[in-house]
């Protein structure tokens, strides 16, 4: 069975007998919001040991400083990664828009440059060889093996 000693009166009680109570003394040490909790231990079946916890201090300034720094660098590094994060997605999103644009880009520049050339060595017009139903898939290949060769 463990056993626990209660910061008010001192006893060793059994685990059931012993409460654990959080008070933020932050604004106390002038330290940002909840960044100093002090943990009291106390027996829940006594009723002055129940209300000395709320006032109860067993840390010192010092202590409660360096509690308070740390976890203000934890909040921080949670902070900064959240930021570092996002400016990854959006950066990956960015690259992913401008792959897409660069595609349809090539896709584009063949069907003009290949309804162009076809126009000139055939009796079919500009227009009738870019609205071939046909050629936009064949273009759509061309356009990706471009797009793939251009990457390496
Ligand atoms: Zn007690």
């Amino acid at each position: 069975m463990i056993k626990w000693s209660c910061h008010i009166c001192g006893e060793i009680r059994e685990d059931r007998n012993i409460s654990v109570r959080s008070n933020d003394r932050s604004d106390e040490y002038n330290l940002s919001y909840g960044t100093f909790k002090e943990n009291v231990r106390y027996c829940n079946d006594n009723y002055d040991c129940i209300e000395n916890s709320k006032t109860y201090t067993h840390l010192t300034k010092k202590e409660a400083i360096e509690i308070s720094n740390k976890s203000e660098i934890k909040l921080k590094e949670i902070g900064d990664k959240a930021v570092e994060e996002h400016f990854r997605n959006k950066k990956r999103f960015d690259e992913n828009m401008k792959k897409v644009v660069i595609f349809f880009l090539y896709f584009i520049a063949i069907s003009l440059l290949g309804s162009f050339i076809s126009s000139i060595s055939s009796d079919e017009t500009f227009l009738e060889h870019l609205f071939t139903p046909w050629l936009v898939p064949v273009r759509l290949i061309l356009a990706y093996i471009v797009f793939k060769l251009r990457r390496k």
